[in-house]
């Protein structure tokens, strides 16, 4: 049955020019299908790069959002629609619009985790991976309004050193990896390397090895001369991990954490939403269709071009 499917996927993929872009989170038959796999923002630069008419994001909104202000002339095409991000809407643009007319003093820093319309109303955007360089880059007197992710931002500001307010948003699959539960898999596994993500509490990023991203956890295991790791992250990198490190010892954190959104789509959305493109004309946008409009569009590029300025 799946091979039936992905034989129509690849068919429609190649009469449109359509490239899958599937995030490291997702399901492992996506990740197999897709022609880019990576986080978020890699994702949409890479997108960016190969100029498709059509881009298939297998993610969350907020990720086909950023694709689309990065390739603004590709149809991007998101086979779920309500697969979404808790974090990101615990901040809605009113409130951080009403916060910027309230703080002017502020400068304002989005996560990449944020959707369209707030990064309209930020200066400046940072990733897991660059969140401490953006973050050094802001001269010193200045206050910082670090959004939506307060576990993120706390963790930058206790390596930084620096004082910064901070969204009272966070990822609810990372924020509930406990301290308890990582003094736990510690003592059951121990000589094992402890990497989690920086979207953890800081208590929890005080107990890991390491802290970095999910593609900075990607290079790490597969540079590093170890041989055990423990993985605080969503789940759905263990696929990635597995196939690429088939001699090393890798475990996903217990509790397991599973993001509910990362895991909507399936290969059948993803031949629902190419075979949409059938019954279309290529001016009119589908259902799967991610649509913004450009002055949004516009302003939402600008905070996200400062950031890639840095690169
Ligand atoms: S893992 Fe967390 S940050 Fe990522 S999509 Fe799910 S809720 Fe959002």
């Amino acid at each position: 049955m799946s091979e039936a499917i992905i034989n129509k996927i690849k068919q429609l993929k190649e009469k449109h020019n359509a490239v899958i872009l599937a995030h490291n989170y997702v399901a492992p038959e996506l990740q197999d299908i897709a022609d880019v796999l990576g986080d978020s923002l890699q994702l949409s630069i890479e997108a960016s790069k190969l100029g498709a008419p059509v881009i298939v994001f297998c993610g969350v909104s907020f990720m086909a959002e950023t694709a689309k202000i990065l390739s603004p002339e590709s149809k991007v095409l998101l086979p779920v629609r309500s697969a979404g991000c808790p974090m990101a809407d615990m901040a809605t643009a009113e409130a951080v619009a009403e916060f910027r007319r309230t703080h002017p003093e502020h400068v304002l820093v989005a996560y990449v985790n944020s959707t369209a319309a707030v990064k309209a109303e930020v200066d400046i955007c940072c990733t897991s991976a660059n969140a401490e360089k953006i973050v050094a880059s802001i001269p010193a007197d200045k206050k910082i309004m670090f959004l939506p992710d307060r576990n993120l931002g706390r963790n930058v500001a206790k390596t930084l050193n620096r004082e910064m307010d901070f969204w009272p948003g966070y990822c609810p699959i990372h924020n509930a990896i406990t301290v308890q539960d990582v003094e736990a898999i510690k003592n059951e596994n121990p000589g094992m390397e402890f990497l989690v993500h920086p979207e953890c509490t800081p208590e929890v990023v005080a107990l890991a090895d390491k802290a970095m991203s999910t593609g900075g956890m990607l290079k790490y295991i597969r540079e590093s001369d170890k041989n055990g790791f423990i993985v605080g992250t969503e789940c759905g990198i263990m696929h990635r991990l597995q196939i690429e490190n088939p001699t090393k010892t890798i475990i996903p954190f217990k509790p397991t954490p599973t993001c509910v959104d990362m895991k909507k789509i399936g290969l059948a959305d993803v031949l629902a939403c190419l075979e949409s493109l059938e019954d279309n004309a290529q001016s009119v946008a589908t259902p799967f269709e991610v649509v913004l409009d450009e002055e949004l569009m516009d302003k939402a590029r600008k905070p996200i071009e400062r950031m890639l300025a840095f690169k």
